[in-house]
Parts: C-alpha cells; structure tokens; sequence
C-alpha cells in the first residue's frame, strides 16, 4: 500500500516536471527578502505557488495573433543578420524552439527557460527582446557579444537590487559605470526602483547587462540599423 502511495508520488512529480518545466528556472530561487516582500509573499514556496497558479495558455485566437507577430520578428532577427557583425550573426542565428504561455500575476512580459510569458498579446517589438532573453540563456556565444559592446564582469552585489528572471549573469560594468535596478526604500513596486548608470548615446544602461542588450539589439534589429 505504502509501496503504491510513493509511487502515485513520484509520478505525480515526474508529470509535473514534464510539463512545467519552467518552474525549475533558477530565477526561483534567487528571490531575496526584498522580492518577497515586494510581491508580498512570505517565502519563495509562496511566489512560485502564486506564479503557478497565475500561468494558463493563450487562447486559440491569442495564439494565432502571437505566432503571426512571432513570424514576423523572426523575419526581422533574419533580415538583420544579413548585414550585422560577425559577434551579432553568431548570436541571433541559433535555432531553438520557443514557447508562449499566459501569466496573468506578473505582467510584465519575461522569459523562464524557452517559455514566454505575457498576460496578453505581445508585439513584435516585445517578441524580439524576449527571443533575445532566451538566447541569452541558451546561446553560448553570447559572451563574446557582451565582450563585443565593451561590457566588463563585476563581483558586485546589491542587497537591494531586484531579481529579474531575464537577468541570470554576474553584474557588468561598461565604461566604469555600475548599474542595476534596485527596490525603492518602501518596496512597494518592484518596477518603481532607479536604473543607476548613464546614457552615453549608444548602449542605454537598464537593469542589467542582459536587458541593456536586450533594449539595445532590440532596436537595432525593429529599425534595420547596423
Ligand atoms: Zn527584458
């Protein structure tokens, strides 16, 4: 009878496992106090349960909206990289396939694993920099495009710097400046912290290295500039 009970169990795990697989993502397990009490959640069991719990799929009509914008982008990434430099090519021209899901507590659009999540119809704007996240993830040669735009790793932690799923590295500096996004002193909205860093008319600094790319790229790419 145990014997049955602990295998119900452990399959039970196992299909869950399979089909959320993105409820693995390290990103859980990076949340610090302050993200928990920014989401007010008492601990990080609390923020995935509440995510789970948030996370359906698009409906039929949404996802055909989706992939139609998602063909699109594809188009543009494929189109850009007809021209772009050598470190750019080797980072946008890797195939892997990507995932759409709903999430209907966090809405800002974000990446886990391959999977996309929005609470709604994103564009196509949106659809290259999230793609952009997931190959940042994925895509070895991503390196040597961080090494590329002049950005330089950092050992520098932030207590109060927010954990964002798409940013998964070390901190960077560029150009001696630091940045990251952090909490406000009430940790009321996660999305009200400051960017520190600068603009110095070429990469903005937002958040991290990964969303500085992202931002960057992003519009490279919309507006065909090399
Ligand atoms: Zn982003």
């Amino acid at each position: 009878m145990l014997f049955n009970i602990m295998l119900v169990i452990i399959l039970l795990i196992f299909y869950t496992i399979m089909i959320n697989i993105y409820m693995f993502d390290k990103y859980f397990y990076r949340m610090s106090e302050y993200d928990l009490k920014a989401y007010g959640v008492d601990s990080t069991f609390d923020f995935m349960y509440k995510y789970y719990m948030n996370v359906s799929n698009f409906t039929n009509s949404e996802i055909y909206q989706i992939k139609e914008n998602d063909k699109k982008a594809i188009e543009l990434i494929k189109q850009y990289t007809k021209t772009c430099d050598k470190e750019e090519f080797d980072f946008l021209n890797y195939d892997i396939d990507i995932k759409f899901k709903k999430q209907t507590w966090i809405k800002d659009p974000h990446t886990l694993q391959n999977y996309i999540f929005a609470d709604e119809v994103i564009d196509v704007e949106t659809i290259i920099h999230e793609r952009i996240h997931i190959l940042q993830r994925y895509n070895k040669k991503y390196n040597n495009l961080i090494k590329h735009y002049g950005f330089k790793k950092t050992n520098k932690k932030y207590p109060l710097q927010r954990n964002n799923p798409d940013n998964f590295t070390e901190n960077y500096s560029y150009g001696n400046v630091d940045f990251y996004f952090k909490y406000d002193e009430n940790l009321i909205d996660y999305n009200s912290g400051n960017t520190v860093g600068s603009n110095d008319g070429k990469i903005k600094l937002i958040d991290s290295v990964n969303e500085s790319i992202a931002y960057y790229l992003t519009d490279k790419i919309l507006n065909n500039l090399n």
